[in-house]
């Protein structure tokens, strides 16, 4: 309910097409840093050739494939179609494809040994998913790999069965199993770990924005508090300092308050108070700022308003509050107010502005209240 429009907010400012442009962009940054691990594979896997281990048809597939990959991929996040789905990173996608060219080099390659060397390259991607992946995917994405390379087990059974040591191949097979199932515990649990930082994130997001609430605005009006109108007034003497143009103070007392709360109670006051507190602010432009001061008595923040502009606000609210009626209360019940304004000199501290706006309101209040005036 507020309306200090000299708060400028800093924080979460990018809007939703910002965000979503930043996101895929790291996206594509992602899918560079995949593609680095590519080419350590297609290394290794050259080396092979070299020695004479595996054809060089083989390795030239396996760079054609990954090459293929990679543009697929960077053709989906170019063109969004990523946004479709319940997971826009397709991380889980990325990593299941990417065994796809090692699995194809490992057919063909004719020393078993040398495959169970190449296994170490899926530590990789099994860490891009830990950062990426929920509990569940990464034990989804595991087995999928297990299943993989059972596939590879039984088509090299089948076409190439000269290359199989069964016993090598078993104890592989096993060891592979043990370590692929710790890596989904862990990294299921560094998920588990993630999302409840997240959560927390967002707890501690939600308490600092409700304590900067309580520390800025008044409890029974909603208004910005004395605290934050100082603040803003500090901020508006310092814009005065660069651009020039005049701002102004203006300080409002209710008339006679103690008798309202004097022969209706304090709740019926307490209920006055929040009544022209709203009234005042939604009628102040978003620029001006109106806080609750201390008991009964307002501040009104006008920047890049002159005296004689302030005057004439100020008389608008005035009649305003004049006219306000409270019928929950007593149907006669009506309220007026005084109020004191001071234009804000150059060098002078803010205290020297509501001093002189505070004068103005002794005199308004002396020629019988009902009644705004400006300083001397
Ligand atoms: P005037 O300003 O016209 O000289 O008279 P007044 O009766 O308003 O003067 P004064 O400043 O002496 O009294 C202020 C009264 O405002 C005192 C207190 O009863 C009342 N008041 C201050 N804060 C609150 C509040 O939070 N709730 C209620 N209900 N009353 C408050
Ligand atoms: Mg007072
Ligand atoms: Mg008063």
């Amino acid at each position: 309910m507020s309306c200090e429009g000299g708060d400028v907010i800093a924080a979460d400012t990018m809007t939703d097409g910002q965000l979503l442009d930043a996101e895929q962009a790291l996206r594509i940054r992602r899918l560079g840093m995949a593609s680095v691990s590519y080419l350590v594979s297609f290394t290794l896997i050259a080396i092979c050739s070299w020695l004479g281990l595996l054809p060089w048809s083989a390795s030239i597939v396996f760079l054609l494939f990954s090459l293929t990959i990679i543009g697929a991929f960077l053709l989906v996040f170019q063109s969004g179609i990523n946004l479709r789905f319940n997971e826009p990173s397709l991380t889980a996608i990325q990593m299941i494809v990417s065994m796809l060219p090692m699995l194809y080099v490992m057919f063909h390659l004719d020393a078993g040994q040398v495959r169970a060397i190449l296994l170490m390259t899926v530590i990789v991607p099994a860490l891009y998913g830990m950062l990426a992946l929920g509990s569940r995917q990464m034990i989804y994405v595991c087995a999928i790999f297990l299943a993989f390379y059972g596939a590879l087990l039984a088509a090299l059974w089948v076409w190439r069965n000269d290359v199989i040591d069964p016993s090598l191949e078993l104890i592989q097979a096993v060891t592979l199993i043990l370590v692929v199932s710790q890596v989904a515990i862990i990294g299921g649990f560094y998920s588990d770990l993630r999302q409840k930082l997240k959560d927390r994130n967002g707890e501690l997001k939600e308490a600092m924005t409700r304590i900067s609430e309580l520390a800025n605005h008044d409890e029974l009006t909603g208004l910005a508090n004395r605290r934050h109108l100082l603040s803003i007034l500090e901020q508006e003497a310092y814009r005065y300092q660069r651009a020039r143009g005049p701002f102004c103070v203006g300080i409002i007392d209710i008339d006679h308050f103690k008798e309202t709360n004097d022969t209706h109670g304090h709740a019926a006051g307490d209920l006055v108070l929040r009544r022209i507190s709203q009234a005042a602010a939604a009628s102040l432009r978003h620029i001006d700022s109106i806080g609750r001061y201390g008991g009964e008595e307002f501040l009104l923040i006008l920047p890049q308003t002159s005296l004689v502009g302030a005057l004439t606000k100020a008389e608008r609210l005035r009649v305003l509050v004049a006219e306000l009626r409270f019928p929950e209360i007593a149907d006669d019940l009506a309220v007026t107010i005084s109020v004191g304004i001071a234009e804000y000199r150059a060098g002078e501290s803010i205290d020297e502005t509501i001093n002189r706006a505070d004068q103005a309101l002794y005199r308004a209040k002396d020629a019988g209240r009902n009644r705004c005036m400006v300083e001397d």
